[in-house]
């Protein structure tokens, strides 16, 4: 099992590799047309399939899987990429950014181990995929952006979507300390060290997911746990992300 997810980890990190750098998701046409409720039931039926095939084997906690079945992913990737919304891949969201794979997200969801009413910080929206599986999962979910256009269009999403999530645009390094002490954390872009600001936000018993290494290399996932004031720090499996930017706050 160890050395499955470690397999497993390091094959979501090619994929992320290979994405082009600057992919603003109009590689491929249009899906084909249908009624739109075909269409949906088509889409929903390739979710489920995606979460049978690709990750139900491997992650265990049926609430994530129930997420992963829930949330309509199609609706936070671009146009052009709604025919791959289902495929267990990254794919480019604009501004040199990605969606990360569907199993990357379920594996640090469970890894982060909400539970109802807990709060949560997520450093990189993104898309806002990520976002909208936490607030499956409990109420309060606080998420940091540091591109504005990015940050934007979450928001617009997430209303389209009825989640309410709290969106900021800043440098996330710096947690969101107005909000903070925080149950989980969870961080969707490398830093090349692990930020202090966010350990100090963690909760007595919080959890904090973070990739921590290099740009352009391999990271380390790590789960890093407060328990009595002292960090427990797990080294989870090898992943590569986009790299965690400074200075833009
Ligand atoms: N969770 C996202 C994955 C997005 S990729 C999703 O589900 O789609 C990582 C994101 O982190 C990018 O959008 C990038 O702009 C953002 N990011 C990078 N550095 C950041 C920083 N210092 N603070 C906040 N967001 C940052």
């Amino acid at each position: 099992m160890e050395f499955r997810s470690r397999l497993v980890g390091a094959l979501s990190a090619l994929v992320l590799l290979s994405l082009p750098a600057c992919g603003n998701g109009t590689a491929t046409g249009p899906v084909q047309p249908a009624e739109p409720g075909q269409e949906d039931e088509q889409l929903r039926s390739d979710r489920l399939e995606m979460v049978e095939r690709s990750i139900a084997g491997l992650i265990r906690d049926e609430r994530v899987l129930q997420a992963m079945r829930d949330v309509p992913r199609h609706r936070f990737v671009p146009e052009g990429q709604i025919g791959r919304a289902y495929d267990n891949r990254a794919l480019p969201i604009g501004f040199g950014q990605t969606i990360s794979q569907p199993y990357v997200v379920a594996l640090m969801t469970e890894l982060l181990d909400l539970q109802p009413g807990e709060r949560v910080l997520e450093i990189g929206t993104g898309s806002g995929y990520q976002g909208a599986i936490l607030a499956e999962l409990t109420d309060e979910v606080y998420s940091i952006e540091i591109i504005p256009e990015l940050a934007e269009q979450a928001e617009s999403t997430f209303s389209e979507l009825g989640y309410d999530i709290a969106v900021r645009q800043a440098d996330g390094y710096f947690g969101w300390p107005e909000h903070q002490p925080f149950d989980g954390i969870i961080v969707t872009a490398a830093p090349d060290h692990m930020p202090q600001p966010l350990i100090q936000q963690l909760a007595e018993g919080g959890r904090m997911v973070i990739p921590v290494g290099p740009t352009g290399s391999y990271q380390t996932l790590w789960r890093v746990t407060k328990r009595n004031g002292e960090i427990v720090s797990e080294n989870i499996t090898d992943v590569i992300f986009v790299p965690l930017v400074r200075g833009r706050a």
